[in-house]
């Protein structure tokens, strides 16, 4: 089984530009941290396809991005974010919900989401305000809000596919991919209609990746028409940079009273990671360590 794979690239004359993901194995490590049911795999694993994705796509090494899917379904909050070079992580509110299929035998991602509430998208670009995007979603699909998103909020228009294929006796993940489309400035209409014309064979994309084909091979075949241009490659991977260090921040940042209480009422303190499940023990003296230094420090000019 090779490594997960993003393919960055141009279309017609650089007038589009698109980014292809094969996360296969990032969408089954998530889906073995978190105990995802099916839905939530299939879910999870498309948002964190198109998140990894767009942080490829950001400017500089330290950019991150941050998305949010807040629907009315029974996920509750579905949490991604990207990191340079493609690395994601993320978790689902209610991780194991199952569904029934659809009446087609599909898995009902829709209703495990829900299609009423928001996307957001936080662009963190190591500024003093992050750059925070947001519209309703339209249908608790994930591909088609991405797509609306980065038409009414971004002023791109874009094609969005995200697909997970799973086997239907266990849940195994045979392949999961994703495709970006957007135009560049000034792309003429002559050229969307161009890739338009290939639009209803971008599904095959998540089939021939699921039947074991290599995504290089697949995008050369879809956009055989289209002058394609390749221009980078990154390996995507389901990571969490959480740290020690990184909570004891938080630890301190809750103020010197309540660590106090903390101290005083549980003489411990167990905290667990959201996106890859680490737990990091803090004992009676570590507290007492992150007390003094929550003193020295006023407690709440760290974040
Ligand atoms: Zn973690």
């Amino acid at each position: 089984m090779g490594k997960d794979l993003i393919i960055h690239g141009m279309l017609v004359d650089r007038a589009l530009r698109f980014a292809a993901i094969d996360g296969t194995q990032l969408v089954r490590d998530a889906q073995k941290t978190h105990s995802l049911s099916r839905v939530a795999t299939a879910a999870l694993g498309r948002q964190l396809l198109m998140t990894s994705v767009i942080a490829t796509l950001a400017k500089n090494d330290g950019d991150t991005v941050t998305t949010v899917l807040a629907g009315n379904g029974p996920a509750g909050n579905l949490v991604c974010v990207g990191r340079h070079g493609g690395l994601v992580k993320g978790y689902a509110t209610n991780p194991d919900v199952e569904l029934p299929l659809r009446p087609d035998g599909k898995l009902d991602v829709r209703s495990y989401v829900g299609t009423t509430g928001k996307l957001t998208l936080i662009r963190d670009l190591g500024l003093k305000e992050p750059y925070v995007g947001m519209c309703n979603l339209i249908s608790g699909e994930i591909a088609e809000d991405f797509a609306q998103y980065f038409t009414a909020s971004e002023q791109q228009p874009s094609i969005v596919y995200l697909g997970v294929h799973e086997n239907a006796a266990d849940g195994f993940v045979t392949g999961a991919v994703g495709l970006l489309i957007q135009t560049m400035p000034n792309c003429p209409d002559a050229a969307i209609d161009r890739v338009m014309q290939i639009a209803d064979r971008i599904p095959s994309l998540g089939t021939r990746l699921a039947e074991g084909e290599d995504l290089a091979e697949i995008l050369h075949d879809l956009f055989a028409e289209l002058d394609a241009e390749y221009t980078d490659r990154f390996t995507p991977a389901f990571s969490c940079d959480c740290s020690r260090e990184r909570l004891e921040r938080a630890l301190i940042s809750i103020g010197k009273k309540e660590l106090h209480d903390l101290i005083e009422q549980d003489g411990k303190a167990e905290l667990t990671c959201q996106f890859c499940g680490k737990a990091y023990l803090f004992d009676r003296a570590a507290l007492e360590a992150l007390l003094t230094e929550a003193t020295d420090n006023g407690g709440t000019d760290e974040r």
